[in-house]
């Protein structure tokens, strides 16, 4: 059989075929085991599996053939060892952290993270004894006093969430190895890829250990599933899979047969949604009731260099702030006729939603600064509708205001 360098091939390829490159027969389609549990032969297997022989199936929550292929299919696609799915973003993140954390460690992440994620930090962690320390992404120096013998991971999104703010990933690794020298200690660290995606940043590329994403947004695509997924070392997936037995938050697999088959068109998706956001903001830009549009692709971005350094595509999300605050916000939320006001990102359909009302409720005023996020922001993940009906969209919403 010829054998092919996976890693050579394009994503779409490795997406489609996933290990089936060198199969000559089976069903084109991954099939559904939906199923909670499976057949033993006779004990045997009850007893090759209790000595740990991988090749028996047991239990759902422990393995399943369709969520098996799809891990198998996404490390191909992020060029890691493995992968492991869950039934949320959130479920990959707190198990990951808790896999790595233990009472009395410590964490540090970037303060604009995901709304979900900041709680979970902010709430829970410190509950379990965990203390979370902050840094800053435009003084990403600090991690040499920030990070001590008790660090065990460092956390960070970038673009963040709805600023489209970028943390300079290759400075971040630095300098958290340069203090893992020092302590003689590893820490692990962590990124939430979910916007920019593996097609717009490789993050294994400048030495991150552990790619996160939320397979909800622009893996599954079509605003129908949950899910998550890690992607890092066998051992590391292999700890966290071991917890996620115990946590139970693993993955149906009717989810993992709709992103299975959300992975064949991913490429294809999100290309559009990179060229429909640019040429949208682009539209947006000198609109008088818009004060800003922020979008990693245009050149008034103030990290364009940045983005152009490390990302090769410039993704699906566009951040406005309309003037007139939050009234105003809504006003254009409210009179849209093809984009929806939901919440979410990443699918097809463009949606919108208002940081203040949804991915930072909750926050007082301090945190809001500190995460850059205004009463008049509109956050658009922009979908593959055809560009000119979003643009004329948004013209006929703003002039309600
Ligand atoms: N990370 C980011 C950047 C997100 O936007 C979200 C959800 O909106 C999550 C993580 C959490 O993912 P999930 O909703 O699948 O738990």
């Amino acid at each position: 059989m010829k054998k092919v360098n996976a890693g050579r091939l394009s994503l779409s390829t490795r997406a489609i075929h996933g290990k089936h490159l060198y199969a000559f027969k089976g069903p084109v389609a991954t099939p559904i085991f939906q199923t909670s549990t499976y057949r033993f032969e006779n004990s045997g297997d009850a007893v090759r599996y209790a000595k740990g022989d991988p090749n028996v199936l047991v239990y759902t929550r422990y393995h399943n053939p369709t969520t098996t292929e799809v891990e198998e299919r996404l490390a191909l696609m992020e060029n890691g060892e493995a992968s492991a799915l869950f039934a949320s973003g959130m479920a990959a993140i707190s198990t990951a952290i808790l896999a790595l954390c233990k009472s009395g460690d410590e964490l540090v992440a970037t303060p604009a993270l995901y709304g979900g994620t900041y709680r979970f930090f902010r709430d829970t962690l410190p509950e379990y004894g965990i203390n979370v320390r902050h840094v800053d992404p435009n003084s990403l120096d600090d991690l040499l006093y920030l990070i001590t013998p008790k660090t065990k991971v460092v956390y960070f999104e970038t673009p963040t969430n709805p600023t489209l703010q970028l943390v300079d990933i290759d400075r971040l690794v630095h300098l958290t190895r340069k203090m893992e020298k020092e302590f003689r200690s590893k820490i692990m660290i962590i990124i939430d890829n979910t916007f920019a995606t593996c097609l717009n940043q490789q993050p294994f590329g400048y030495g991150v250990d552990v790619i996160m994403e939320s397979a909800t947004k622009y893996l599954g695509g079509h605003a129908d599933i949950l899910g998550g997924v890690l992607i890092g070392t066998a051992s590391f997936i292999r700890r966290a899979k071991d917890l996620a037995k115990h946590l139970g938050a693993t993955p149906d697999p009717f989810m993992s047969y709709l992103l299975d088959r959300s992975l064949k068109t991913f490429e294809l998706r999100v290309q559009r949604q990179n060229q429909n956001a640019l040429t949208l903001a682009r539209a947006l830009e000198r609109h008088p009731k818009i004060s800003r549009v922020i979008y990693p692709g245009l050149r008034s971005h103030p990290q364009y260099a940045l983005a152009r350094r490390q990302m090769s595509g410039f993704g699906g999300m566009v951040t406005i702030e309309v003037k007139g605050g939050v009234k105003a916000a809504v006003r254009v939320c409210d009179s849209l006729k093809v984009a929806i006001n939901a919440m979410s990102l990443g699918g097809v359909e463009t949606l919108v939603s208002i940081p203040v009302y949804s991915s930072h409720i909750n926050m007082d005023e301090s945190e809001l600064r500190k995460h850059g996020v205004t009463p008049g922001m509109i956050r658009i993940s922009v979908g593959v509708e055809g560009v000119e009906d979003l643009i004329e969209d948004f013209r006929q919403a703003i002039k309600k205001v």
